[in-house]
């Protein structure tokens, strides 16, 4: 087995993983395969941790669109992915990965408040940290907490899960030639309409400050093994790299 690439990962995983079958909601068996993957490299020594998304269960953009005030409907949307980071934790512990969950909204009765230093002692000791809430504040979303939180923590990359494994250079849905980038410079895939894979900030940040984007797909057999690897999966976005297709 080789050495993994990376040693400290920040995972962002969208509520959207969790729904399975069902249109809205939380599917525990979704949420033991999204755990079973993370337990694939958790048993590689690999220090991670986990930013969870809410749009299984509310989108603040959406509840303001229906009428709610949109600071109210995206506290609304953090409050989401707190129920979403305790399925995960419960499925993780359920097949003996320790965890620990924090919370960027304070809610000491189900999670620890976010703490940097603990968070990163937590990973330290080998416990898969969940972060909840994003950043705790509205107008953003988990993208933007999960490309804070990687900086901080000083995640050697952010892994994006995503539907599609990778990003192309035109929808793959529309067009059957779309090529998937193997590399992309930060450059190239921000401000480019076509590459919706993060929000603008999340990307604009994660360029800034030079904090590396994996983009993947995760139920794909190992693929999140494989990308930790440095196997060619998904797309690597970083401002180190050129651009080049798969
Ligand atoms: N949200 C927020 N601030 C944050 C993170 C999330 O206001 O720092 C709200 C926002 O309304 C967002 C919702 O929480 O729509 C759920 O998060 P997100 O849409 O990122 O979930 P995902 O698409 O990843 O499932």
């Amino acid at each position: 087995m080789t050495a993994p690439r990376f040693k400290r990962i920040m995972l962002k995983v969208g509520g959207e993983s969790l729904l399975g079958d069902q249109p809205y909601g939380i599917d525990p068996k979704a949420a033991l395969q999204v755990a079973e993957k993370i337990r694939g490299i958790y048993q590689r020594h690999i220090q991670i941790a986990v930013v969870i998304g809410g749009g299984n269960i509310f989108r603040g953009l959406a509840g303001s669109k229906g009428g709610i005030e949109r600071a109210t409907a995206d506290y609304m949307g953090m409050l989401a992915t707190v129920m979403n980071g305790m399925a995960l934790q419960d499925a993780l512990e359920k097949i003996g990965v320790p965890t620990r969950m924090q919370s960027a909204l304070q809610m000491p009765a189900v999670a620890e408040n976010f703490i940097r230093r603990k968070a990163i002692r937590n990973m330290e000791k080998g416990r898969v940290v969940i972060l909840s809430a994003g950043t705790g504040v509205p107008y953003v979303t988990t993208d933007t907490g999960a490309s804070l939180h990687a900086l901080e923590l000083k995640c050697d990359v952010l892994m994006k899960a995503t539907k599609v494994d990778g990003i192309y250079d035109k929808d793959p849905q529309k067009y059957p030639d779309a090529k998937r980038f193997k590399t992309l410079n930060f450059k190239d895939a921000v401000g480019v309409e076509s590459i919706e894979v993060m929000d603008t900030a999340a990307m604009a940040m994660s360029k800034d400050n030079n904090m590396p984007v994996m983009v993947f797909e995760l139920f794909e057999s190992n693929n999140l093994e494989a990308a930790v690897d440095g196997q060619d999966v998904g797309t690597y976005v970083s401002n180190d790299v050129k651009t080049e297709l798969a």
